[in-house]
């Protein structure tokens, strides 16, 4: 279970560049929420801020009714998907997916089992003793999500994740994780700047401009909007 509230956030960079400007949601358990808007309206910032990446120059947010802005990373129960796979090219699929678990100390056959379910959520069962290298574009993205799922976060934060496949792969990966979420049952921050990948993913989607928040909605009062 995890429901978030980001109270009056901002973020100023140096140079004084406010790339947040008084960002307030009520994310509810188990909601797939996607942040929309054009490069450089400051999805990717406020993303960074929940997952404990970039810091909060003002506001609170609070992960559970635990205020986290001073939290670190590895302690909020979030794991963040990013467009560019960076998975460990030296290292197998399992590997890959394993090596967050084997840093924390997780018991073996606890990482085995975890592996082998997300391969099989993700249909990578194939694939686990190949290198990156041997893999296609949507395979590698799926090792990604992999490598997020076996950590069991409450939060999956996903910077446009898609954005680095072909035109069908994305169409289809789209309603992949759609199902995932379905699946996992767990609460979903996804960033994109595609209007048609957010109408067709999010619950509810939270329309950005030069920092700000414009709208915040289901995708059917969006569409209806006047
Ligand atoms: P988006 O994800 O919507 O493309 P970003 O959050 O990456 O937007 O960026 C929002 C604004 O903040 C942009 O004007 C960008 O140039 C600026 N920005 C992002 N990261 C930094 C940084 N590390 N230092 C200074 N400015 C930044
Ligand atoms: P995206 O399209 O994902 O938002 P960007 O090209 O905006 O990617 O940003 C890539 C990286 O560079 C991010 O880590 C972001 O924080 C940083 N960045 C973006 N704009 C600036 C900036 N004006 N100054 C310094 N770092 C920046």
């Amino acid at each position: 279970m995890a429901k978030l509230s980001l109270q009056n956030i901002y973020k100023v960079y140096p140079g004084n560049i406010t790339a947040v400007k008084d960002f307030n949601l009520e994310i509810n358990d188990k909601e797939f929420i996607v942040l929309v808007g054009p490069s450089g309206c400051g999805k990717s910032t406020t993303l960074r801020m929940i997952a404990g990446l970039e810091e909060i120059s003002q506001g609170q947010l609070y992960i559970d009714d635990r205020l986290v802005n001073d939290v670190a990373p590895k302690d909020r129960d979030i794991a963040m998907v990013f467009q560019n796979y960076a998975l460990y090219p030296h290292m197998t699929v399992y590997e890959n997916m394993a090596f967050g678990l084997k840093l924390k100390k997780t018991p073996k056959d606890e990482i085995n089992k975890r592996v082998m379910e997300a391969a099989k959520i993700l249909n990578i069962e194939e694939y686990l003793k190949r290198k990156p290298k041997a893999l296609s574009g949507g395979q590698r993205q799926r090792v990604a999500l992999g490598r997020a799922i076996v950590r069991e976060p409450k939060v999956f934060l996903m910077d446009e994740p898609l954005s680095n496949l072909d035109a069908k792969l994305r169409v289809q990966m789209r309603t992949e994780i759609s199902k995932l979420h379905q699946k996992l049952q767990t609460t979903f921050i996804y960033v994109t700047h595609d209007q048609t990948e957010a109408m067709t993913m999010g619950d509810r989607i939270v329309v950005m401009k030069d920092g700000i928040v414009q709208q915040v909605d289901t995708p059917l009062n969006l569409y209806n909007y006047p």
